[in-house]
């Protein structure tokens, strides 16, 4: 792994995470409803987006999905590195 990732990796829980449900999803950006308001990150050719577990593209995750976003702060924007859609969150981000 490099530094990069594991930096990420350790980052997790500290980094910018976002739980909600998608508002809007394009080729350049994602926006979530989430209980704290809406967060909007930048979709990047980085970006990975999954689906019930299989990686997809972001023509895939539609709005009304319910999503974890993972992103990075770069220059004061939100980068999104992945975005996980599922028909139900994974427990381990329940609370
Ligand atoms: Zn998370």
């Amino acid at each position: 792994m490099e530094p990069a990732l594991a930096r990420l990796a350790l980052a997790h829980g500290t980094g910018e995470h976002a739980k909600g449900t998608v508002k809007d999803v394009s080729a350049t950006r994602i926006v979530v409803e989430t209980a704290q308001g809406d967060r909007t990150f930048n979709v990047t050719p980085r970006t990975k987006f999954v689906k019930r577990g299989a990686a997809v593209n972001s023509r895939d995750v539609l709005s009304g999905d319910r999503v974890v976003v993972h992103g990075v702060n770069v220059s004061g924007a939100l980068e999104a590195t992945d975005v996980r859609a599922a028909d139900s969150v994974p427990s381990r981000h329940a609370k």
